[in-house]
Parts: C-alpha cells; structure tokens; sequence
C-alpha cells in the first residue's frame, strides 16, 4: 500500500507543544506505514504570516528527529494552481460571487450552524454586480456528507444546515484554508491526513471541494488538541510557548505521553534516533492500523 502523509503547519509563530503533538502523530502514523511524510508551510493568508516563522518551525523541525521526504510546498506560491481550480468551480456554477459584509450576515442570517451563521445566500438569489471586490463561495446542497474517521468513528454533516455556503477566496485575493488545504492534499498524492481535533468539522468542507473536482480523498484521523490549564487550544493567539530545540528529548517525550504512548522513564535518557525507534514501535500497538 501506498502511504503519503503530512505536516501542514501555519508560519504564524514559532513550533509550539500543540503543533509537535501533531507533527508526531502524523510521522509516526506515516513512519510506522512504511510511508512518505511531507511537510507543507501553509501560508496561503499571507496577512497572519510572521516573518522567520517557517524557518524556525523547519529548524525545530530538524532538531527534533523529523526528516520529511520530497520538497517542501509552500501554499503562497501556489496561487495560480488554487486559481485554476477555482476557476473550475465557478465555470461548473457551484462557486459564486458574494458582497455581502459580515454585518449584513449577521442581520440577514436564519440559521446557525456549526460554526456560526449560515450565509443566508443572498448573493446566490440576487447575483451581485462584480465590478467591486466580492469574495467567491462555494454552494452546498441538502447533502448529507459522511466520512469515517479513524478515531472519532463516522462524522456527517447535512452540507446546507451545517455548514452553508462558504468562502473559498475573500474579497482581498487570498484563497481560503479549505480550498488550498483540499487541493494541496489531492495533488500531492496525501492519502492519510493525521491533525488535530480542532479540524475535525473543517473536513467535510475540504471532501466537498475534492468531490466537485473529482480529485482524490485521503482518509482522515483527527487527534486529541492539547490544551492550557484554562481549557484553550494551545496556539499563538493563547500565547503557547515555542519550543526550544535544546529540550528536544524532553519534548518528545511528552508528546509521546501526551499521545497515550506510554514511554517508558529510561526513555528519558535515549538518543533522539532511538526515542524514535521506540515510537514507531509503538504506535502500531496504540492506534488502529491502517
Ligand atoms: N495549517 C493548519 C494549522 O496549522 C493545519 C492544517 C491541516 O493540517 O489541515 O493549524
């Protein structure tokens, strides 16, 4: 079997526990598959983008024992490729040009779905003028889309009281998470996508962008999010430490921890190449194999 996997972080800061949490699930699952592992700076909303993150984050990366195969993708330079598919879309009438603010969506909205207002589709009754800025939105049926996590059993979203129409490109150019995610994924031949749990209910948004384009879906498995003594997600915005690549051993080992790996003390004192070793053991014996 063929097994490509990802690290797709955000250069929005340095590497933090959350993000490592997630890096080593996702190696260890490829690793232990006898898989690629690709890594994929994800820098596709150039405005949150913090100059020398990537760097450091690959630098981290290197410190802690990662070792990703094949070149490394970098989403702002991939414009014209999320342009093309855009374009596809739009072309087959399943994207659509939007004005609306988000004031007026607030106002306007009927339902709430998962993550907020559904757009009330405004735009989609009443097509707009498009000679001002507008983004462009994907457009959802009833459909009732399911897939099989690996962890969290199966997932299903009815796509319009769910989810709604959503943003694939904002009216400032800049191509949603969602649409360079999906397509990123399809052309880099990603068959298994291991991240955290935070992205669990973005899935069904980037399998509808694959269906529409008759691109290929990997399968998912969504993990457990590490979180601050005040319940929040480690992040930038929660102001989650960077990691220091001095404690690289150390790091690794609560991760492995945190991963319900069980280390063992001695562990405590291996080398980064055996820490690893022992991890890729181990891993088949925690988590369902593929
Ligand atoms: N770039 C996203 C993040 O850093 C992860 C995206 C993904 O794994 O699909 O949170």
């Amino acid at each position: 079997m063929t097994y490509i996997g990802r690290f797709a972080p955000s250069p929005t800061g340095p590497l933090h526990f959350g993000s490592l949490v997630a890096a080593v699930a996702s190696y260890c699952d490829a690793k232990a598959n006898q898989g690629k592992w690709l890594l994929r700076i994800e820098n596709v909303d150039t405005t949150r983008e913090v100059n020398g993150a990537a760097h450091a984050i690959r630098t981290c990366l290197t410190a802690h024992g990662f070792q990703w195969d094949d070149e490394v993708i970098v989403q702002s330079e991939r414009s014209q490729i999320y342009q093309k598919y855009l374009s596809q879309l739009i072309d087959s009438k399943i994207a659509y040009p939007c004005v609306c603010t988000r004031k007026q969506i607030e106002e306007d909205h009927h339902a709430i779905g998962i993550e907020g207002y559904i757009y009330p589709r405004t735009c989609f009754l009443n097509p707009p003028n498009t000679d001002s800025a507008h983004t462009w939105r994907m457009h959802v049926s009833h459909q009732q889309l399911s897939f099989q996590d690996r962890l969290a059993n199966t997932v299903t979203h009815d796509m319009a009281n769910d989810i709604g129409d959503f943003i694939l490109k904002r009216a400032d150019g800049i191509y949603s998470y969602h649409l360079a995610t999906a397509i990123d994924d399809a052309l880099q031949g990603v068959t298994h996508v291991v991240r955290g749990e935070d992205l669990l209910h973005s899935t069904s948004r980037q399998l509808i962008i694959l269906q529409a384009l008759n691109l290929p879906t990997p399968q998912y498995m969504h993990i457990p999010v590490v979180k601050n003594a005040d319940g929040e997600k480690l992040s930038k915005q929660t102001k989650a430490k960077a990691l220091q690549p001095i404690e690289a051993v150390s790091n690794l080992f609560q991760a492995f921890d945190f991963l319900e790996l069980n280390p063992p003390q001695s562990l405590k004192n291996a080398s980064i190449s055996a820490i690893w070793e022992w991890a890729l053991l181990n891993w088949r014996q925690r988590y369902k194999f593929i």
